[in-house]
């Protein structure tokens, strides 16, 4: 019997691959890349570790070759939601008595399986899949995942070794029990490595999961299950259940050992969630912990003491990457007037630059949006800002969904800093850019904080330290990621823990401790070793 008190060490983070051209690296990505477009497979629900087939079929497509598919995938009705509840149920006794090493090694050897077997095979599938670029999918589907499975360990060692006090008389201890029932765990398409932590840091802390993936991840998903699998979770652990949103939360959210929700996604579908659990509260043995991440709207504020190259990098960089299809994506600028003409004539160029196409050419930068409704959302902004008097379009403007979801890099510059494109949520590679008076920026901030519902990233431009730190006191809330001299999105897992408050959801920082806190439910032990033998008190002498 092992029976040493044992903590994972910092592993620091996963080291990015740059796929250089001529690069061996690029070589076997490119023959992954060939290997799963040629091969049309198969994605039936996995549970209790066994395939279910239902028979009711989608398909799964390139976003930048629509025609083009990549699976059929099987959709699971309400037998099959019930059957994974029920999965997840009998496999937690076993799991949530498990050795919180034992349940590490297998969270670690994931993230090994990924780095040194899987690497470009989990890269090609989120590149053809999602539409990602070589290096985003690298620092997401590879990198990132890789860092939340081996820093969780790390911060999981922190949360159980921190013991309360005893004295001689008593020993007190703390036991970070496993949540009572299930967790729902519903992950969005844009990154690989979010789907992967939703489900691995509650099971991490001893619980069993019902994943509802995204219809639109469901290619790099459904490998990233199959990972799991090889690298030995018991069946029953994760029950990976693809189908339609609302028909799977609606009978899991009814279910009385529904435990807790693990969600990232958007504001709507969230707000659904949140609202049949009001509603079923009383169906319910416990409390449900609620943690979801939603929306965004971030942004960009400039002071007068900026470099406008940084700037304009950071706006370029912040806005277009992955489309614009970051929760953290910057998608509003204030940018004071001194420096406008030369932010803009440097935004400008690089926009000129910056090339848009399909993920197998590795010259673009930009490559298609998700699917038709996320195209056409992203073109109904853009086409009713080419009939308004209150913004006009510097750049960009153009989409074709002809043969994949292209849509230009666009700027945007307006006068009206409530105009629709400087509150609302895109999702799309769209900018929109307010000019202030150089006088009014302690004005223009309050008028940033104010302007959206959300609270999620933002970051300021300034060589000036004390305007730095009037930023700061003033923005206090309106980013739970707030970057100094830098774009406002790439988080990094140990670095900078992620997630945002007021509309952008309940802020329980992904890639840190206090996530996985959320899934346990301590119990405090307390034994006594000289109990009372006489009931008076001195005082009643
Ligand atoms: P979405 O809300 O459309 O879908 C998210 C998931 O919810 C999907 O798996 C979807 O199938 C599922 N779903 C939809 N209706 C459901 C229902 N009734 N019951 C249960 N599940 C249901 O979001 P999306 O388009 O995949 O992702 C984009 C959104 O995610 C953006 O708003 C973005 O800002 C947000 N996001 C936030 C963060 C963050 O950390 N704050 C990170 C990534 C993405």
């Amino acid at each position: 019997m092992n029976n040493a008190v044992f903590n994972f060490f910092d592993p620091g983070n996963e080291e990015i691959v740059h796929y250089e051209p001529g690069s061996e690296a690029r070589e076997e990505l490119i023959k992954e890349i060939e290997k799963l477009q040629s091969n049309e497979i198969e994605i039936p629900l996995i549970i209790n570790g066994k395939e279910v087939r239902t028979g009711k079929t989608a398909k799964v497509v390139m976003p930048h070759d629509h025609g083009h598919v990549l699976a059929t995938y099987h959709m699971a009705t309400e037998k099959e939601v019930k059957m994974a509840v029920d999965a997840a149920l009998k496999a937690h006794e076993e799991w949530s008595n498990l050795s919180w090493i034992i349940r590490s090694s297998i969270l670690i050897k994931v993230g090994e399986l990924i780095s040194a077997k899987y690497r470009h095979l989990i890269n090609a599938a989120t590149m053809l899949g999602q539409s990602k670029n070589a290096r985003e999918a690298e620092i997401d589907a590879a990198c990132e995942t890789i860092d939340f499975l081996r820093y969780n360990a790390c911060f999981a060692s922190k949360i159980y070794s921190d013991q309360p006090k005893s004295r001689f008389d008593q020993l007190n201890r703390m036991e970070f029990r496993a949540i009572e029932g299930f967790i729902f765990t519903v992950s969005p398409f844009n990154f690989t490595a979010i789907a992967s932590n939703l489900n691995m840091s509650p099971v991490l802390m001893g619980n069993t999961t019902v994943w509802k993936p995204s219809t639109t991840s469901l290619f790099s998903n459904y490998h990233l299950m199959k990972i799991f699998q090889e690298a030995g979770l018991p069946d029953g652990v994760i029950n990976f259940v693809p189908g339609k949103g609302s028909v799977i939360g609606n009978e899991v959210l009814s279910h009385k050992s529904f435990a807790g929700i693990h969600f990232t996604g958007s504001n709507k579908t969230f707000d659904w969630i949140w609202k049949k659990i009001s509603d079923n509260l009383l169906t319910y043995k416990s409390y449900p912990r609620i943690v979801g991440e939603t929306g965004g709207k971030d942004f960009i504020f400039v002071h007068p003491s900026a470099n406008p190259i940084e700037v304009a990098v950071g706006i370029a960089r912040g806005a277009f990457e992955y489309q614009g299809q970051k929760c953290s994506a910057a998608s509003r600028g204030y940018i004071p007037k001194s420096l406008w003409k030369e932010i803009k004539e440097n935004l400008l160029q690089i926009c000129s630059e910056i090339k848009t196409g399909d993920v197998r050419d590795f010259k673009n930068l930009v490559n298609a949006v998700i699917d038709e409704p996320a195209f056409d959302n992203v073109m109904r902004y853009i086409e009713e800002t080419k009939n308004s008097t209150d913004a006009k379009i510097l750049c960009g403007g153009k989409g074709d969904k002809s043969k994949g979801y292209f849509i230009e890099p666009t700027v945007i510059e307006t006068t009206d800093p409530h105009y629709k494109t400087m509150v609302e949520e895109i999702f799309g590679p769209v900018m929109t850019i307010f000019v202030y008076d150089d006088k009014d920026y302690e004005k223009t901030l309050q008028l940033c904080d104010e302007t959206s519902p959300y609270g999620l990233t933002g970051s300021v431009f300034a060589k000036d330290r004390v305007a730095v730190a009037h930023a700061c006191e003033k923005l206090r809330y309106a980013a739970g990621n707030f970057y100094i001299n830098d774009k406002p999105t790439g988080a990094t897992v140990g670095l900078q823990p992620f997630g945002g408050s007021r509309a952008s959801g309940t802020n329980d920082k992904a890639g840190s401790d206090l996530n996985l806190l959320r899934w346990v439910s301590p119990r405090t032990l307390k034994e006594t070793f000289m109990p009372a033998t006489d009931f008076r008190y001195p005082f009643m002498e």
